[in-house]
């Protein structure tokens, strides 16, 4: 088949290192998709099937495709990353044969991870609005191949979706998408890490300038964090494009420039 090949097959190159903080949530992930490929005697003694697929939700920016992306690095599996609305751009009128593709490819070079990305566009609720018949079939589709993963066929998919409210609640019955992780606002010791991360390479005045950013950024996702410390050193270059170190007010000038949406989106969808 023809469209198998549109499905690039990815090395992931983020490592569990690069995610700032999260550890109770690797910890979690870690054991849902690692430990039944590692260890699938103890799940056999104890008569349980691993789940097939699990699902991550949680507001945008805060980390669901780098924790996909790190667990396939970590667990040396393949990854296959899709994106629901591509379904049906990219593979007009043919959108169920690429999900038939997708897993066809992904049982060929198992053991692989299936990151389905913005799962909503594919399994909105059915009759509901957003939803239509090619989207109802496609979602069909995606069932059929969840219900005939095999539980030796070595592949998980992980879904990712900002909408849990959206998605049809047939994706969730047990032996599908088993499990529900959710990815939320960084905490503090998250916030700080992921600040740690991306100041690593700027001279400022560390302890007290990342202890008032962590203070200051409560509400703000991995992303937008990510956005202040860029934002403080373009200050800085602006100031005067040689300077070396980025001071206190450039990233008070660099909070005031990354307004935090995400806990305004909390509050409307959650
Ligand atoms: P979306 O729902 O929009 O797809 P997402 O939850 O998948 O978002 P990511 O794409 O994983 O979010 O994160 C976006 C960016 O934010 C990352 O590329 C990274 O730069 C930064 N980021 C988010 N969380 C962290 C974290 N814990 N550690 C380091 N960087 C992070």
């Amino acid at each position: 088949p023809t469209g198998i090949r549109q499905f690039i097959l990815e090395v992931p190159n983020v490592s569990w290192n690069d995610i700032g903080g999260n550890e109770e949530l690797k910890l979690e992930i870690q054991q849902a998709v690692i430990w039944p490929q590692r260890h699938p005697e103890a799940f056999e003694r104890f008569g349980i099937d691993p789940p097939a697929g699990i699902l991550l939700y949680g507001p945008p920016g805060c980390s669901k495709t780098l924790i996909a992306r790190a667990l396939a690095n970590e667990a040396k599996m393949n990854f296959l990353a899709v994106k629901g609305p591509e379904l049906f751009s990219k593979w007009v009128g043919d959108s169920e044969k690429a999900i038939r593709d997708l897993f066809a490819r992904a049982r060929q070079v198992a053991p692989t991870i299936v990151f389905f990305d913005e799962i909503d566009a594919v399994g909105s609720s059915r009759g509901s609005e957003k939803s239509s018949g090619v989207s109802d079939r496609v979602l069909a589709q995606l069932l059929t191949e969840l219900d005939g993963l095999e539980k030796s066929s070595r592949v998980i998919l992980l879904a990712a979706t900002n909408r849990p409210d959206q998605l049809d609640s047939a994706l969730l019955r047990p032996g599908r998408l088993d499990r529900a992780i959710y990815v939320g606002l960084p905490c503090e010791a998250t916030r700080k890490a992921i600040l740690e991360m991306r100041t690593r390479k700027m001279k400022i005045d560390e302890e007290s300038i990342i202890q008032k950013l962590v203070e200051k950024t409560s509400g703000y996702s991995g992303a937008e964090l990510v956005a202040v410390c860029r934002t403080a050193a373009m200050f800085a270059m602006r100031e005067n494009i040689e300077a070396s170190v980025v001071q206190w007010k450039h990233f008070e000038e660099a909070l005031s420039a990354v307004v935090s949406r995400t806990e305004a989106y909390l509050l409307e969808v959650y």
